[in-house]
């Protein structure tokens, strides 16, 4: 079996996240994971990058945690791959497939409101997916739900509670979704992790993607070792 996170944030991208590169990578590889899909918190997200910058130098500032991180991780062999968490008055999305010269040809996605972005990036083939769809938190005024928008839900997002985690996989269920899991993780100290397994090795997030498209990746729940061993 082969581990794949797919919900991670860098402290370098994410303002949240305390996770600097070699601690990340030594947290994966030491809890047995082929690779990981960083997801550091887009523009509209809690993002280290600044507002005031060009579109070209925002899009830099929020690949800054992948580069970082996959220049480190490669001399390790840690694969690492590149998503984003794009937010939505605490709503989150996660998108799967799109590269930086995507992005910075696209400035004007910024003025999309959730549901056109989802479609337009659905539309260029990107897989997207809503992160725990059932997280309340102070800041979140209300739960919503794209389960029509999103080709999947993140179920389990082993940084929520059980109930939390059962009511995606219910949506999921009822919608026919594609089911992914991810850690979310913003500290080394974090108990559980997830992401998904494959039978099959993977040499490249399209064929992560495909995996998870055509049924070949499972989501798992495990122990965060690395913690323990502090
Ligand atoms: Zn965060
Ligand atoms: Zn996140």
């Amino acid at each position: 079996m082969f581990r794949y996170e797919m919900h991670c944030h860098t402290l370098y991208s994410s303002a949240c996240s305390r996770l600097d590169a070699q601690t990340m990578i030594r947290l994966y590889l030491e809890n047995g994971y082929d690779g990981i899909v960083v997801t550091d918190h887009f523009l509209n997200g809690n993002t280290t990058v600044s507002s005031g910058l060009s579109w070209q130098d925002r899009i830099d500032g929020f690949y800054k945690g992948f580069e970082l991180v996959k220049e480190e991780a490669t001399k390790q062999g840690l694969k690492v791959f590149c998503g984003l968490e794009y937010s939505y008055l605490g709503t989150d999305f996660l998108s799967y497939g799109q590269d930086k010269a995507f992005l910075k040809a696209h400035p004007e996605m910024m003025a999309y409101d959730v549901r056109s972005w989802l479609a337009f990036m659905r539309s260029k083939g990107f897989l997207c997916v809503q992160a725990h769809p059932f997280r309340e938190a102070g800041y979140i005024d209300h739960i919503r739900l794209y389960p029509s928008d999103c080709e999947g839900i993140e179920t389990p997002n082993s940084a929520r509670d059980d109930r939390c985690n059962r009511l995606g996989e219910v949506l999921a269920d009822e919608y026919g979704l594609l089911k992914i899991g991810g850690s979310d993780i913003h500290r080394a100290d974090q108990k559980i992790l997830s992401g998904v397994e494959t039978s099959k090795e993977v040499f490249s997030l399209d064929e992560l993607i495909f995996e998870i498209r055509s049924g070949g990746a499972k989501p798992f729940l495990k122990e965060n070792v690395f913690a323990e061993n502090k």
